[in-house]
């Protein structure tokens, strides 16, 4: 994985783990887990599959003691850095910092008293174990919400402002912090004020985007304002069912901005009259192909030969699909032509070259 481009040093550095938040670090993608988590094989398993996909970090869910039981279990079978998600009961963040996770997100808001927020940041204190504190829209402070009358932007960030008073007290380095709203205008409006007002490092994330098509591009739409404009440290792209496309999807976003590279990227035409193959089918082929490379290449699946070369000049290596046969040009020029059936093969065979050359 090779990053790009750095960002601007305007957060503090928050240590998870094996990696770490804000600062000079690059945009960390990240997770969550959707398997129950005390089914210790299941939950591995997806981590595994987040871990391959190029997540950086996972977070788990931890709803109960038999949750919260199986962590040091999971904690000795991967190394990725891991979080836990601590809602209603601080017990659950105390045995998941005593198993070892690397950091946890609690809402100050619904964990209890304020005694009970500090015995947790004094636990994580002590262990070097990040917290995220996060707020949504949903779970703003009831006397915050009545002055507001309604969950905006302004009532996120000042509930918190509050929940934040027991870390600052403390002197606790370790904060990240997010305000999610299913609103995008709310959500970019809230970190805009997060950013201008603290440097904490920032979690970015849209709240219940919505299945995998719909929440990517709203996820896309909102967090890529954010990110444009140097706001957000992580990212997590919610998105209803299997959490392995969050991953890609976060890379995407990241990799549009040109945040971020990460592997190959396969990019297609959008076909039209002249198309002579089934350009979907091949850009679907191609991009299993080219899964275990992980250079930041950039190749084109084209529809035509006449104008699929030079619509992709841009791109690292191509493929320009014919009637029982393809073109393969490497960086807008036409290198060779072959079968349709070993087009696919011709294409990684000459990414393999060009890398070992
Ligand atoms: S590459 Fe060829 S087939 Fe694809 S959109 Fe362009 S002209 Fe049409």
């Amino acid at each position: 994985m090779s990053v790009s481009r750095t960002r601007r040093n305007r957060t503090r550095r928050v240590r998870v783990g094996t990696t770490a938040i804000g600062g000079k670090e690059p945009v960390r993608v990240q997770s969550m887990t959707n398997t129950r988590t005390d089914d210790i094989r299941a939950t591995l398993r997806q981590i595994r599959r987040l871990e391959q996909a190029g997540c950086e970090l996972v977070r788990v869910a931890v709803p109960d003691h038999k949750a919260a039981a199986v962590l040091p279990k999971i904690r000795e079978r991967t190394d990725i850095p891991l979080i836990a998600d601590i809602h209603f009961d601080h017990r659950l963040a105390l045995a998941a910092i005593r198993a070892g996770v690397d950091k946890v997100r609690i809402n100050p808001g619904n964990i209890g008293s304020r005694q009970k927020v500090k015995n947790v940041v004094r636990a994580a204190q002590d262990r070097g174990v990040a917290i995220r504190v996060g707020v949504n829209a949903g779970s703003i402070e009831k006397k915050v919400l009545q002055k507001h009358r309604h969950p905006c932007a302004e009532a996120m960030v000042e509930s918190l402002e509050h929940s934040l008073e027991p870390f600052e007290q403390l002197g606790f380095k370790g904060v990240v912090l997010s305000a999610k709203s299913t609103s995008g205008p709310d959500t970019i409006e809230a970190y805009r004020q997060m950013a201008k007002r603290w440097r904490y490092p920032l979690h970015l994330g849209l709240t219940e985007a919505g299945l995998k098509f719909e929440g990517a591009v709203r996820s896309a739409a909102v967090l890529g304002v954010l990110l444009n404009q140097g706001i957000g440290d992580t990212i997590r792209v919610s998105l209803t069912g299997d959490p392995v496309p969050e991953v890609v999807a976060g890379f995407e976003i990241l990799r549009a901005l040109g945040i971020r590279d990460h592997g190959p990227v396969v990019y297609s035409c959008p076909t039209c009259g002249r198309t002579e193959v089934d350009v979907e089918k091949l850009a679907r082929e191609v991009s299993r192909a080219v899964r275990g490379i992980d250079a930041p290449l950039k190749i084109a699946v084209m529809g035509c030969v006449v104008n699929g070369p030079g619509e992709a000049r841009e791109a690292d290596f191509g493929i320009a699909g014919g009637r029982g046969k393809g073109a393969l040009f490497v960086r807008g020029r036409v290198v060779r032509t072959c079968a349709s059936h070993r087009i696919t093969g011709e294409l990684v065979k000459e990414m393999l070259r060009a890398r070992n050359a």
